[in-house]
């Protein structure tokens, strides 16, 4: 059912199946005409772009950053004490680079985690249904060194949980590890040559090195909607999930009118649980996901007998690689221009959207509804879902889109969401409206040489070496930040950046040197790769806003991720590998 299909328009008419290639081009133009359509109608509601979120959980908006999952006496005595690596959080980045420093011999390893155990997204996001999305054989970490095949092809939140723990404990992460902790300064002590880290819990820690590994969609936001505090049933981020309101199997939901804001990633894994628990369930809809087929499926374990050492890695190359090309094929692509290869790309694009489409039409009964579900924007200009329970949830009596049309929920008052005048009573709200992204939460408060912050050095642009190195910040290395590659499964390109690091450190130790620095020109030569390759998707200037394109902002060409390819990444990445003596400065 849908509450508001206002202005969704027909769907083209030349979406029916036909086969692929045949198509005419007024075809394909009159749906990427229809896709800037609809980006300009989302553009006109929310010109305020990334600021129309607020991070700032400070005073009436402070429940929403509460750890549900941390209980007890928070209170212990400052820590004073210097550790040779210190790493500002406690996910994937930092495990995957411990595991490999502890393999270089590295002893003295400290994280220092906001969250009351390991595992970043996967011990914040325990939302029902939460599972990854990637191939859990690509995407869950050191799975050969940990001598471990995930359950299924898509490993629950739990299982991805508890596989983080078992590296932590694994590589004795534990010992050192400080919980309920955030770091609030890092400012590098030239006399001394390390860092010293101020946290919210008094300590004066010291550290050789320091990974900042605090993740690039950690921090939740809030849409700033009118009236928010004024709502008065109960409500929490996607990320916090209160499972002592909600009862752990929903169960309390039963009686419950349920509503949730955002359509992203986390709200189609958590909207068909909350569909099947909720007396009522509401979904406000700004812009709609496209749905894929998930297919999930346990591991055959005839399969996972047979794997040979190396496995993991070897099955991430063969990805990277992608298939080879027979000669026919190589040169018919060669007697191809570039625009016509665009083309080509484009319109396989156009027609994989319609792909979804027509899912949607095959699922959802009700036609209103199947028609705002359908994304109308180019493929990859947001983050594809897949969900084989997400659609036919909409075919529940008890479940009602609330389309808004690409204008977002606006108002709440005391009952709950109002759209075009009308409220939606609720006993719990849910905000599944995603987290901030990269930029402010990486770079916080980091003074290197001469006391000058981060954001200070980056005022003209950014300056990195593969988005790990900026010089004047010696001993420091950066995950998941700008200037990296953009991969699907993000940890393999966390696992290259940590190899990298821990390759970086081995060597400062095995020469004795108390810094390691880049320098300046091979830092300048990846500023302007970047520079260079950035101009190659318009993706920020065409797609409908979200995150990946900074919500339409204007970006100067050098702030924002590396487009030249992960191969390309991984192939420089191993390139500087082999020389690093000759990029960097050793102090
Ligand atoms: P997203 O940022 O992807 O989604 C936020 C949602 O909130 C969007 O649908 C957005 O609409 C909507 N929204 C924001 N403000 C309003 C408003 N005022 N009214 C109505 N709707 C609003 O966040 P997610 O948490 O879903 O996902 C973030 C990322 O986390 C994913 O892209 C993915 O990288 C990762 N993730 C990975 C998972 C996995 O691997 N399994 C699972 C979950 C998340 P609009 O689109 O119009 O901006």
């Amino acid at each position: 059912m849908t509450a508001s299909d206002t202005s969704a328009p027909q769907a083209h008419r030349a979406a029916e199946p036909v086969r692929e290639g045949e198509r005419p081009q007024a075809y394909y133009e009159a749906i990427k005409a229809r896709f800037a359509a609809e980006r300009e109608l989302r553009l006109k509601f929310r010109p305020e772009g990334t600021s129309q979120y607020t991070s700032d959980f400070s005073g009436a908006l402070s429940r929403y950053a509460t750890d549900p999952w941390a209980s007890g006496d928070i209170a212990r005595a400052p820590i004073d004490d210097e550790v040779e690596v210190l790493f500002i959080g406690g996910g994937f980045s930092a495990l995957l680079t411990a595991a490999r420093l502890r393999e270089r011999g590295v002893e003295s390893i400290r994280i220092v985690e906001r969250g009351a155990d390991v595992g970043g997204t996967w011990y914040w996001n325990r939302y029902p249904g939460a599972a990854c999305d990637v191939p859990s054989y690509d995407y869950l970490p050191l799975l050969d060194e940990m001598g471990y095949v995930p359950s299924r092809l898509y490993a629950k939140g739990p299982e991805i949980y508890a596989h983080c723990q078992a590296i932590a404990r694994r590589y004795d992460l534990y010992d050192l590890a400080v919980f309920r902790t955030t770091v609030t300064s890092t400012s590098w002590d030239d006399a001394e040559k390390l860092w010293r880290i101020g946290t919210d819990r008094g300590d004066a820690m010291k550290a050789r090195f320091v990974v900042c590994a605090n993740g690039t969609l950690s921090k939740p936001k809030l849409s700033k909607i009118a009236g928010m505090d004024r709502f008065e049933g109960h409500s929490f981020h996607s990320s916090r999930w209160d499972y002592a309101y909600t009862g752990e199997d929903l169960a309390g939901l039963a009686d419950k009118a349920v509503g949730i804001i955002g359509t992203g990633a986390s709200a189609v894994q958590a909207i068909p649980r909350l569909a099947k628990a909720a007396r009522r369930l509401y979904v406000f809809q700004r812009t709609p996901s496209g749905i894929d087929i998930r297919g999930d499926r346990p591991t055959d374990p005839d399969w996972a007998a047979r794997l040979g050492p190396g496995w993991q890695q070897a099955r991430r190359m063969k990805h990277l690689r992608g298939r080879e090309a027979d000669a026919e094929e190589r040169a018919r692509l060669a007697a191809l221009s570039r625009e016509e290869k665009i083309r080509r790309q484009e319109y396989a694009n156009v027609d994989h959207m319609m792909r979804i489409h027509r899912r949607i039409e095959e699922i959802v009964e009700d036609r209103a509804t199947a028609e705002a579900l359908k994304p109308w924007y180019m493929f990859m200009c947001k983050r594809p879902c897949f969900d084989d329970d997400y659609l036919p949830a909409y075919n529940l009596p008890s479940v009602q889109l609330v389309d808004t049309a690409g204008k977002g929920i606006t108002e709440i008052g005391e009952a709950g969401p109002v759209f075009e005048g009308r409220t939606f009573p609720l006993d719990l709200l849910i905000y599944a409206t995603g987290f901030e992204v990269q930029k402010t939460g990486i770079y916080n408060e980091i003074r290197g040489r001469g006391g000058r912050e981060i954001n200070e050095t980056y005022a003209q642009g950014m300056r990195t070496l593969f988005g790990v190195h900026t010089h004047g910040y010696p001993n420091l290395f950066i995950m998941g930040g700008y200037q990296a590659s953009f991969q699907f499964n993000l940890t393999f390109m966390l696992q290259t950046q940590g190899d990298h690091i821990a390759e970086c450190i081995a060597l400062a130790r095995a020469r004795g040197a108390a810094e390691i620095d880049v320098k300046p020109e091979t830092e300048e030569w990846w500023v302007r790769e970047v520079i260079e390759h950035r101009g190659k998707t318009s993706r920020n200037a065409d797609c409908t806003p979200g995150y990946y394109n900074f919500e339409g902002e204007f970006n100067r060409r050098q702030d924002g991720n590396y487009n030249g390819g992960f191969l390309q990444y991984y192939t420089h990445m191993q390139a500087i590998r082999g020389e690093l003596e000759k990029h960097f400065i050793f102090g």
